[in-house]
């Protein structure tokens, strides 16, 4: 018997939507969501070499930058966690909390 997709589900090329984000973010501030709060930008590992970019000062949100939950801007860092330099400079990688099994 075959399932019934009742919702597609697009495949994503981890790699590629790597690219994509480090294409993005580099040398730019990021904002998450609707939020007018600009952020420096971070970047976390992912998948092995993988990296994908999150606000330096850590600030969490929903999501992993895989529904444009983060938008890419020149505009100025506005939030005061990133211009006192509580974050990650930019070009450094935040390590994991913890190594997950890709087996
Ligand atoms: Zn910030």
């Amino acid at each position: 018997m075959k399932a019934l997709q009742l919702v597609p589900r697009p495949r994503v090329d981890p790699e590629e939507f790597a690219g994509q984000q480090t294409r993005r973010f580099t040398d730019h501030r990021l904002r998450i969501g609707r939020s007018g709060v600009v952020h420096e930008v971070a970047w976390r590992s992912w998948l092995g070499d993988l990296v994908l970019p999150v606000p330096a000062c850590h600030q969490g949100w929903s999501g992993f930058a895989a529904a444009d939950d983060l938008t890419a801007t020149d505009d100025p860092a506005t939030c005061r966690k990133c211009a006192h330099g509580t974050g990650l400079r930019r070009g450094e990688v935040q390590p994991a909390l913890f190594e997950l099994d890709q087996d």
